[in-house]
């Protein structure tokens, strides 16, 4: 009998959504069992570290990283699985993008800590005790990984094959890429090209959503939790600030399909470099102060930064899934 090609899966920088999100598939997981050795997922199985390191270079036909970097072990995986795989998909939006973990460019190693260590009121740490990478204690020394700087994503930091879009891939869209990579394998066709994001169309959210969309004007911007937003009309005509337009299609538009905004977890559609750019930019057009005439330069823009005002959280609203992957990659300091 002819061994099966290997599978792994090794999460990063992440919640341990994208594992669930593997097992929603269900039933097909029996299919993925059939057709791979599914060999490392620190998740559900107990591979150790050294195990992978024993195998030889590309032994593993797919590892689905999710996940970002943010730690030396993290960098250290990322590196021994490029090696040990032929090819290295970055799965989800952590690995893609920077996703949520990739916020925390926004402040300093520092700051970080002190938030989480210091500062925050369900943790009693009287002596101020932050993470060190070694401490000495009468057994012998304790090491840990170092926590960088920043957040990188995969691909900042080794060459990745495929993406897998979203916070995390919906389902469908998993076992979508598992049969065309199972029907590549049985006949021989070719891979997809390097880079290609798999699991995602090439449009936008507001393409597969089936709301009205009429005239886009707004005048200002409301929070969902401030009215109940009509269930047929487009949400950004509503003034909810809806990512949609920014966003990659591929889910369904499942947010707007249950009244709520798209927060862009699908990442920036096809060809476009920064999605929260891009969302500024779509806004900057339809953004309505009524009629211009007479209005004096500073009138104008102080209209605008009032309606500008509205919107909470700039970083949160265009970067939340984004920042480390965006031009910017961080706060510029
Ligand atoms: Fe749908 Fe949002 Fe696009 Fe409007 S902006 S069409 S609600 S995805």
């Amino acid at each position: 009998m002819t061994a099966k090609p290997k599978l792994s899966m090794y999460w990063a920088a992440s919640c341990g959504g994208c594992e669930i999100a593997l097992v929603n598939i269900n039933e097909k997981i029996l299919d993925v069992d059939a057709a791979f050795d599914f060999m490392f997922c620190p998740c559900l199985l107990d591979t150790k570290y050294k195990d992978i390191e024993a195998l030889p270079d590309g032994d593993i036909l797919i590892t689905l990283f999710n996940g970002a970097i943010r730690t030396t072990e993290n960098e250290h995986m990322a590196k021994l699985l490029r090696k040990k795989s032929k090819l290295l998909i970055a799965f989800g939006s952590c690995a893609s993008e920077g996703c949520i973990p990739g916020l925390a460019n926004l402040s300093t190693k520092k700051d970080v800590f002190k938030t989480c260590y210091l500062d925050n009121p369900s943790i009693d740490n009287p002596s101020g005790i932050t993470p060190q990478t070694e401490t000495n204690v009468p057994e012998g020394k304790i090491t840990i990984p170092a926590f960088y700087d920043s957040v990188k994503t995969l691909a900042q930091t080794v060459d990745v094959d495929y993406f897998i879009p979203g916070c995390p891939p919906e389902p469908h869209q998993i076992w979508a890429v598992v049969e065309t990579v199972l029907n590549i394998l049985k006949s021989g066709a070719p891979l997809p090209p390097k880079g290609t994001v798999l699991g995602g169309g090439k449009s936008s959210v507001c393409e597969e959503c089936e709301r009205k969309k009429e005239d886009k004007k707004i005048t200002g911007f409301r929070r969902t939790y401030e009215f109940i937003p009509n269930r047929e009309q487009c949400l950004l005509e509503q003034g909810v600030v809806c990512m949609g337009i920014a966003t990659r299609d591929g889910c369904g538009a499942l947010c707007p399909k249950v009244n709520m905004p798209c927060t862009g977890c699908y990442g920036p559609p096809e060809g476009v470099l920064d999605q929260g750019a891009k969302m500024v930019a779509a806004l900057g057009s339809i953004i309505d102060i009524g009629d211009l005439k007479g209005m004096k330069e500073d009138d104008i823009d102080k209209k605008i930064d009032e309606i500008i005002s509205t919107i909470p959280d700039f970083a949160g609203t265009f970067y939340k899934y984004s920042l480390p992957g965006s031009i910017m990659k961080g706060r510029v300091s």
